[in-house]
């Protein structure tokens, strides 16, 4: 910049004046010079004045400059000509006037600032440079410029009245800003700068070393980023706070490039930070990328910079902004998907964007005031101190994973994620559950629906569990210690129930309270239900639902140590089976036929009472625990009940099928007896019902017994039993009642088991009937009874007696026992009418058409046949007439019934078969009245121990020459 000595400008100007005051009157209108100024009125109160407004703007108007004055005090506008001091001057001019109204001499400063943040615009933005080159008065001397590096200051001093015009030779078209200041006033304010400036910077500087040294100590990544952003920061404010000139020599123009620089590295600072801060390498491969190029890009700007400031540092005033607001998204984002850093920036990003805004504001001109820029500055650095707090939570606390370094309580928290629980929150002291992540998501709620009020959960949880719910809750928060661990079920949105287990930690607050509660909460379902279903496998039929065997045994174990303990309990055991249940599913197929034994299963439960028990005992067999009834009768009909409920008709793929079922019934009765043995006890009596053809009840008795354990050792030791000679015949009188004479004798065998002594038929006959025993057993009664017979007929001589053979039915059902009776009587010339053959109604019954041919054959052959124990199966007379008996034996316990009826039914029984023309025989009989009572009601013939007991051959013989001594004679 050079200027002309003052004396040739004065002269210029005052020669020029005078020429072009008499060429204005006269070619005025030719003139190309500027036009008068308002001169701004000045008073000694005026500390500060923004003259920009009023001054006027001229360029491109070459380096004479031609302008005219204010009007003076005497109203005369003069015109002066102004030369630039440098011939290659751009020739922009700026005019302003100004007028002293006060009394006294004015001293002032003008001050036009290098750089004005406000209004430098965003694109292409004005970088600062020299303002004013120089300021010719209209009169007077050029002005004194005061030394200062930000700004161009000239010194005026305005005497009382004037009024001066002043030309400004510009460095530059713009000037963003002129003012006038009291010059006291002006050193006080740039003082007051001087020393915010310094305290700004001073802090700016601390933090970006800090910073670095902290980076030092602990190399995360995070903290070498900040630093940077830091540093950035210092730069930035060293170059506005006009620092850097203080530090190294700079021009106006190497401002431009070091304000460009700084511009740019804070931009580069910031995305760098961003990306290294929200770990965004690890978000997606792309970023990386992107940020890569990113900051790639801007680093060229650098060296843009050097060659076009306004540039590169427009691009950098573009790529901040979008810096800010990209990191918005992502911190928005990531917070959403509760990434922690992200939401620990968000104090520090949201100061960003109001700084961004602001700058926006001041950049664009919207907001214009002298504090802004400072501020903004000041801004910059409280971003960083915000940001470098931020870092350092994270440096100090999670910070080094990377590095190993685990606190236990990163260990936890790590753990925890690990885990995959869900960690359950409840701010007890504000009352609410807070979930993470959103336990809702997992139960198919909307979102948020469990947080909240921790009452809210009570109308989700399963009814059974709401009150333990609460319980547990209220039960922590009272007693303020140990720990919460609960399992309960809450209903999903589909209905269903998933079982949820709580376990978690008070924490108190200084006063002792619980402030919260925190824990995780899992959902076990999964669990739950394999432990369920473990228990229900190991307990129920899967099939049913119905407990188990084991189960089954159990309750009966502990009912009959109640019912021991002399409680008015006395259980009823029931086996049920399903006859030719196996026909079914071979019919059917499985399926079907699991379906029908669940419906037979839901029909026998309709029966039950609550205290009663159904079970499923195997395949098609189910065992029943009768509570409800204890009356021998009323336990009757409800094993009738269930025959009936099974019998109903089950409709199955448009066929009706209708299944019966054997039942084995045994009520309790022995203290001693175990559930095992009572069950087993049904079940041989159920065993037994199926053997005489099913569809029936039957109630135990003790003769089943041997059916069950030793069974298989008796049926062996009974096949030696016949070599062995261990089986005899013993012969029970059966005696005329009117008289007390021997009409005959029933054969009864008899066991003597080497080992287990004698053993009662009625333990060895159903072992003989169900192998092929009983034939052979038969077929040795039939001809040891026969020849017996015989040899006592030899000795007394031809008695009236006859000697009755009991007949199983497997005997009956023997195509080979007409054959065999034939050859026993040719062998023995036994008289066929001699020998009877006994016969239970069941015997009958379970093959009625091959029974009545067989008996019809027998009979034919003349012998006798005694329908036995009459009065306990089904005792239908009307029925049996279709066979041939002769003789009616009625049992011992119609014989011996105690009730009112017995006389009604034996009256009835014996004349019904005197009718028929049958013999009756009472079995059974106990007292001598029975007997008298019984021979006058019709009946002919009695058979008890009264009579006299079985004996063996010897003692019949005795007995027979004792009572028929005159036979023999004879
Ligand atoms: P059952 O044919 O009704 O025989 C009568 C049973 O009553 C005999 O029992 C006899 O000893 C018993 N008895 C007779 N009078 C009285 C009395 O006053 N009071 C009592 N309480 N009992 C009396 P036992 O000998 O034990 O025979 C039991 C059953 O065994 C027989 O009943 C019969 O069904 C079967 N049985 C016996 N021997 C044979 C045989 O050789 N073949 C076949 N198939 N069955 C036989
Ligand atoms: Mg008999
Ligand atoms: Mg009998």
């Amino acid at each position: 910049m050079t200027f002309r000595s003052v004396p040739s400008l004065l002269f210029v100007s005052r020669a020029l004046a005078l020429i072009l005051l008499t060429a204005l009157s006269l070619v005025g209108p030719l003139a190309t010079s500027a036009q008068a100024v308002e001169p701004v009125q000045i008073s000694r109160d005026d500390t500060a004045l923004d003259i920009t407004a009023t001054t006027e703007i001229y360029t491109g108007r070459g380096e004479a400059f031609q302008v005219s004055t204010a009007p003076g005090t005497d109203g005369i506008v003069r015109r002066i000509e102004v030369r630039a001091a440098n011939p290659t001057h751009e020739g922009d001019w700026a005019v302003f006037a100004l007028t002293n109204v006060s009394d006294e001499q004015i001293d002032r400063v003008i001050v036009a600032p290098h750089f004005r943040l406000v209004g430098s615009k965003i694109i292409w933005p004005d970088l600062g440079s020299q303002r004013i080159l120089s300021i010719t008065p209209s009169e007077g001397f050029a002005l004194d410029r005061q030394p200062s590096d930000e700004a161009d200051v000239f010194r005026i001093t305005l005497n009382p009245g004037s009024v001066v015009t002043f030309v400004a030779e510009l460095a530059t078209p713009d000037l963003p800003q002129m003012y006038l200041w009291e010059p006291d006033a002006y050193k006080d304010t740039v003082n007051a700068f001087t020393l915010y400036r310094g305290i700004v910077l001073g802090i700016a500087g601390l933090l970006a070393v800090f910073l670095t040294i902290l980076f030092v100590v602990k190399g995360t990544s995070m903290l070498p980023a900040t630093a940077a952003l830091a540093w950035a920061v210092l730069g930035y404010i060293c170059v506005d706070f006009g620092f850097l000139s203080k530090l190294i020599s700079v021009t106006a123009g190497d401002e431009r490039i070091w304000r460009a620089g700084t511009e740019v590295s804070l931009s580069v600072g910031l995305v760098v930070f961003l990306f290294t801060y929200l770990n965004l390498n690890r978000w997606h491969a792309h970023l990386s990328y992107a940020t890569l190029a990113w900051i790639l890009g801007l680093g060229l700007l650098f060296g843009v910079a050097v060659y076009d400031p306004p540039i590169a540092s427009g691009i950098a005033r573009i790529s901040f902004a979008l810096t800010a607001s990209a990191g918005i998204v992502l911190i928005a984002y990531l917070g959403f998907r509760r990434y922690d850093r992200a939401i620990l920036l968000v104090p520090a990003w949201a100061l960003i964007l109001v700084w961004l805004f602001g700058a926006w504001m001041t950049v664009t001109g919207r907001l214009d005031n002298d504090i802004i820029q400072p501020a903004l500055g000041g801004g910059l650095v409280l971003i960083v101190l915000l940001i470098g707090f931020t870092v350092m939570q994270h440096a100090f606390t999670g910070g080094a994973y990377q590095q190993g370094l685990f606190s236990d309580l990163e260990r936890q928290s790590l753990a925890l994620t690990g885990s995959g629980d869900t960690v359950w929150d409840w701010d007890v002291a504000r009352d609410r559950v807070v979930t993470i992540p959103d336990i809702s998501a997992q139960l198919g709620l909307s979102p948020g629906v469990m947080h909240g009020p921790a009452r809210n959960w009570l109308p989700r949880l399963h009814p059974d569990d709401r009150d333990r719910f609460r319980a547990t809750l209220d039960v922590l928060l009272e007693h303020r210690r140990g720990r919460l661990n609960h399992q309960f079920r809450v209903r999903a949105e589909d209905g269903h129930y998933h079982w949820l287990a709580i376990r978690a930690r008070p924490v108190l607050g200084s006063n002792g309270e619980i402030i919260r509660c925190v824990g995780t909460i899992v959902d076990i379902t999964e669990q739950r239900n394999s432990v369920d279903r473990l228990l229900q496998d190991a307990l129920h039929d899967n099939l049913t639902g119905l407990p188990n065997r084991q189960v089954f045994l159990d309750r009966l174990q502990a009912m009959l140590s109640i019912a021991g303990s002399g409680e008015t309990v006395r259980p009823t055991v029931l086996a049920i089976d399903i006859d030719r249940y196996k026909q079914v599913n071979d019919a059917l197929g499985i399926a079907a036929g699991d379906n029908i034994l669940v419906a037979l299963s839901r029909r026998l439960r309709r029966l039950l009472k609550p205290q009663d028990t159904l079970s499923r005992l195997s395949g098609d067999q189910f065992g029943l625990i009768l509570l409800s009834e204890r009356d021998p009768a009323k336990v009757a009909d409800f094993a009738e009940a269930v025959s009936k409920a099974i019998t109903v008709p089950i409709n199955f793929a448009n066929r009706e099928i209708i299944l019966t079922a054997s039942i084995g019934l045994v009520s309790w009765l022995d203290p001693q007896q175990d559930a095992a043995s009572l069950l087993n006890d049904a079940e041989l009596a159920m065993y037994r019902a199926k053997k005489a053809g099913g569809n029936r009840v039957e109630p135990f008795r003790p003769a089943f017994r041997t059916m069950g354990t030793d069974r298989l050792q008796l049926e062996t030791d009974l096949r030696r039993a016949i070599e062995r000679k261990e089986l005899s015949l013993v012969y029970q009188p059966i005696v005329r009642l009117a008289d007390a004479e021997i009409a005959g004798f029933e054969a009864l065998m008899r066991w003597e088991h080497p080992k287990r002594g004698s053993i009662s038929p009625e333990e060895f006959i159903p072992i003989a009937e169900q192998s092929d025993l009983i034939s052979q057993l038969g077929a040795f009664a039939f001809d040891k009874a026969a020849s017996d017979l015989m040899d006592w007929q030899l000795q007394t001589g031809d008695l009236p007696i006859f000697v009755s053979v009991n007949l199983s039915s497997a005997q009956l059902l023997n195509n080979e026992l007409y054959n065999d009776v034939r050859a026993v009587l040719s062998k023995t010339r036994c008289e066929p009418h001699k020998l009877k053959f006994e016969l239970t109604e069941s015997v009958v019954m379970e093959n009625a058409e091959q029974a009545r041919l067989v008996l019809n054959k027998l009979r034919e052959a003349g012998l006798g046949l005694s329908l036995d124990d009459f009065g306990t199966g089904y005792s239908s007379l009307a029925y049996l007439t279709r066979f041939p008996f002769d003789t009616i034996k009625i049992d011992k316990a119609l014989v011996r019934d105690s009730s009112d009826k017995r006389t009604v039914l034996l009256r009835s029984v014996i004349s019904m078969a005197r009718e028929m023309e049958m013999q009756v025989v009472a079995e059974g009989i106990e007292t001598e009245e029975d007997a008298i009572e019984l021979g006058r009601m019709g009946c002919e013939y009695g058979q008890s121990y009264l009579f006299g007991p079985p004996i063996n051959y010897d003692s019949v013989l005795r007995l027979l020459k004792e009572r028929f001594p005159l036979m023999k004679r004879a």
